[in-house]
């Protein structure tokens, strides 16, 4: 194995508020002995993470402004997303969450109630998404609690998840999940986040075929990465082991700017080059729309538009 005690021992000072988080699943899917294991450099805290690095700050898509109530983010019409529970299974070194503050502001801390109330006083909202942290690190009775008090107002049409755990952890996708959300009478989709084509293996690829059974959509977001999925060939492998296993290329975001993450980040205009070469090799559907988050801005803006500001 990899030695992820020994790997432990030498972290950063600075991971003491993000240690290393890996389920043993991925791991056994990471190539023994390389350092630059695409799958390993999504999860080792290096030390390059403690520099400070001028525009990574601590709240990188302004989250702090979008709050409209106690573990609620509107950014955008017609959505509202629950930020259900601050963990996570797995703790991605590139997360742009990993200083919120999750503790003070998720919904799991007893107030439900308060962000459902939040949410049904306005009509507008017809989509709630359950993000986090991994909304499916809560128990399935929890979630299955949840759904019926969002079946109760009656704007919410659909309901979407925003969950790493298919891909890391993909045993979480058992039957009393799948029972709960094949049941649920809302329309339901999965976004799933996997980064490299090798994180799809016959597990994951059988919960997403499992979720799909239950009548999800299921589409995968990527971010991309420095050094782990940077290059044509890593996104056209990316998006066909997605599609391979189940899941449609939705978002590949340029990675948000947050403190500790800096070393992960592509230039835009690589970044373009790629989506460019990608239109090219893969058919439509396959090529994920190449995003950025811009605090305040009414959707995902498409990076193309973000460099000419
Ligand atoms: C990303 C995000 C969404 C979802 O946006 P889509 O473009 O619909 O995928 C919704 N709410 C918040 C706060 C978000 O950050
Ligand atoms: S699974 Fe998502 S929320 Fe959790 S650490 Fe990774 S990127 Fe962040």
């Amino acid at each position: 194995m990899l030695g992820l005690e020994a790997l432990a021992k030498r972290l950063p000072a600075d991971a003491a508020g993000f240690p290393l988080r890996v389920p043993r699943g991925f791991v056994a899917r990471m190539r023994h002995g390389d350092p630059a294991d695409p799958l390993l450099r999504q999860v080792l805290p290096l030390d390059l993470e403690t520099l400070e690095v001028e525009g990574f700050g601590l709240d990188a898509v302004g989250d702090a402004a979008a709050r409209s109530g106690r573990g609620v983010l509107q950014k955008y019409q017609g959505r509202a997303l629950l930020v259900a529970t601050g963990s996570c299974a797995v703790h991605c070194r590139y997360c742009f969450r990993r200083h919120y503050p999750y503790g003070e502001d998720s919904a799991a801390a007893n107030a439900w109630q308060a962000a459902l109330d939040t949410i049904g006083a306005d009509p507008s909202v017809d989509e709630v998404i359950l993000s986090g942290g991994d909304p499916l690190s809560l128990s399935t009775a929890k979630l299955r609690e949840l759904g019926e008090r969002l079946l109760a107002l009656p704007q919410v049409r659909r309901l979407r998840i925003h969950s790493r755990l298919p891909v890391v952890l993909p045993e979480r996708v058992d039957a009393e999940l799948l029972d709960w959300l094949a049941a649920l009478p809302l329309q339901k989709v999965m976004v799933i986040h996997a980064n490299h084509a090798r994180e799809f293996d016959e597990s994951v690829a059988r919960a997403l075929t499992d979720l799909r059974g239950a009548g999800l959509t299921v589409l995968n977001q990527a971010v991309l990465l420095r050094g782990i999925n940077d290059s044509v060939e890593a996104q056209v492998e990316l998006a066909e082991a997605s599609f391979a296993a189940g899941a449609l290329p939705y978002y590949l975001h340029q990675l948000d700017r947050v403190a500790g993450a800096a070393h992960f980040e592509v230039p835009d205009a690589d970044a373009l080059a790629i989506e460019s070469a990608l239109r090219k090799r893969l058919p439509g559907y396959l090529v994920p729309r190449l995003v950025r988050e811009v605090a305040g801005a009414a959707s995902k803006l498409p990076l193309a538009l973000t460099t000419e500001m």
